[in-house]
């Protein structure tokens, strides 16, 4: 039996898309995230990339979800469409996204990270030696 598709959770962050070019040259919206928490609710972000500070698609989603009183991630996708050639990427989140999704909970170790239409890997797999270490003496 195949593995569950993730297409549904990546549909439904595409369906989010929707990039607004600044006056100042920057865009908004041009990845969109949605993440489940463990009680199956999802929450949709994206990208607010200003200036002054950037704030990545799947935090912003992790933001409403703390928002809502929840801290625990089941699953986490991101996407990206190239204007240019119209297709959909499903992006991997940054190093500051999986440390932010660690330090929220320590459950969220066992996130699934949506890396692809079949592909996965969970949060510890994407962010090694993160524990604390011990005493070298
Ligand atoms: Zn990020």
């Amino acid at each position: 039996m195949a593995a569950p598709s993730n297409r549904p959770l990546i549909e439904r962050a595409a369906a989010l898309l929707k990039p607004h070019k600044t006056a100042d040259g920057r865009v908004f919206g041009d990845v969109a995230a949605a993440v489940v928490s463990e009680t199956g609710r999802i929450f949709d972000g994206v990208c607010v990339d200003t200036a002054s500070w950037g704030l990545c698609a799947e935090r912003s989603a992790i933001a409403a979800m703390v928002t809502a009183g929840e801290y625990r991630i089941a699953s986490v996708v991101a996407v990206w469409r190239d204007a240019t050639t119209g297709k959909l990427h499903v992006l991997p989140p940054c190093g500051h996204c999986r440390q932010f999704m660690r330090d929220l909970d320590d459950a969220n170790l066992a996130t699934t990270i949506v890396l692809g239409s079949d592909m996965v890997r969970t949060l510890a797999e994407l962010l090694p030696e993160h524990a604390w270490p011990a005493a070298i003496e």
